[in-house]
């Protein structure tokens, strides 16, 4: 057995203790190498535990690409958790829609909002979480453990490959074919948001193209809040109204289950609803599917390119044509009767 090999089977058994101690268990999927190296593993081994990817909205195309392709080539389902709207748009209401260049303070709040919060909610119930982190990624991992109880989510955390390196990673990814982020290629060895990502030059640190206007010790998001600040204090610094979305888990699912704005609504204003579309978008939602709906969901005619935002007053003037010509026909019958 190779050294390699070697490590893969640490990692193996380190999943297999975990999901047998710590059930119900969730693995971070980051989509970064690191991640892959873990997706495929899980997945190959057929291991219980469950996976979920935090998407910011502000993600990278390439990134939103590889979601895909994980879906599409493993059995494993991703689950994805969006940021709560109402944090969001209070932080850009406070802060602008980039407002995490003005500040750490600014930026951490940002990544509260858009990471942090969703996170918790991510982990809400579980046993145990696994992350991707390696000790060598940056100078805030060092004292990291392969397995500690993470105080400020409340459950035990796992980082299987903290001592491999960044060669093992890829080693790993080119023998088995693992699909990986195309922005690799493009010198960017650590990824994150677009706008907070850029790549590195040869020789830089892997993680120098994460807010590379801030300071190295400031480098850390407060998703893996046990070795800087979490919680209610961290929101509250961040300048992030977030009391409601601080406190226990079971109350941060019912808020974002309950709360209104959480329904999609572009298309509810024509037609007869939002039920209709969703089932014919591929959401599950029980409703009539009418022929209309269908067409628009398969056709890519230009007539069709439009989103659903600004439709209102184009079915209001085929409404009114529709009315005349009703119109039209019931005066020539009843000049038929007459
Ligand atoms: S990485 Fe940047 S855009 Fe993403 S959540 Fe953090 S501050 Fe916001």
């Amino acid at each position: 057995m190779n050294a390699l090999q070697q490590k893969v089977e640490q990692v193996i058994a380190v999943l297999v203790t975990a999901a047998r101690d710590f059930p119900p268990v969730v693995f971070a999927n980051s989509l970064g190498a690191e991640d892959m190296v873990l997706t495929d593993l899980i997945a190959k081994h057929r291991l219980d535990i469950g996976m979920f990817s935090l998407d910011t909205g502000r993600l990278p195309q390439q990134t939103y690409d590889l979601m895909q392709k994980v879906r599409e080539h493993y059995a494993v389902p991703l689950q994805v958790y969006f940021p709560d709207s109402v944090l969001v748009e209070e932080y850009v209401a406070q802060h602008g829609i980039n407002g995490f260049y003005d500040s750490v303070e600014n930026r951490k709040g940002c990544c509260y909002a858009r990471k942090v919060e969703p996170l918790r909610r991510a982990l809400a119930g579980n046993g145990a979480w696994i992350t991707g982190m390696r000790r060598e990624q940056a100078v805030t991992r060092g004292t990291l453990e392969v397995s500690s109880f993470d105080t400020d989510n409340g459950l035990q955390k796992l980082n299987p490959l903290l001592d491999w390196s960044n060669k093992d990673v890829w080693a790993y990814i080119r023998q088995y074919d693992v699909p990986y982020n195309k922005l690799h290629d493009q010198f960017y060895p650590s990824l994150g948001c677009a706008p907070c990502t850029r790549s590195v030059t040869p020789g830089e640190d892997i993680r120098a193209g994460r807010w590379w206007w801030e300071n190295p010790e400031n480098k850390e998001c407060g998703l893996h809040a046990s070795h800087g600040s979490g919680g209610a204090s961290e929101a509250r610094v961040f300048g992030v109204s977030a009391q409601s979305n601080v406190g226990s888990a079971a109350h941060d699912v019912s808020r974002n289950q309950n709360h209104p704005r959480k329904e999609c609504g572009l298309h509810a204003s024509h037609s007869s609803g939002t039920s209709r579309e969703a089932h014919v978008f591929g959401v599950s939602a029980q409703g009539n599917v009418g022929s209309v709906a269908h067409d628009v969901s398969r056709n890519q005619h230009p007539d069709n390119k439009e989103c659903g935002l600004h439709v209102s007053s184009t079915s209001l003037e085929a409404s009114r044509i529709r009315v005349r010509e009703i119109s039209v026909q019931v005066h020539d019958t009843q000049k038929a009767i007459a």
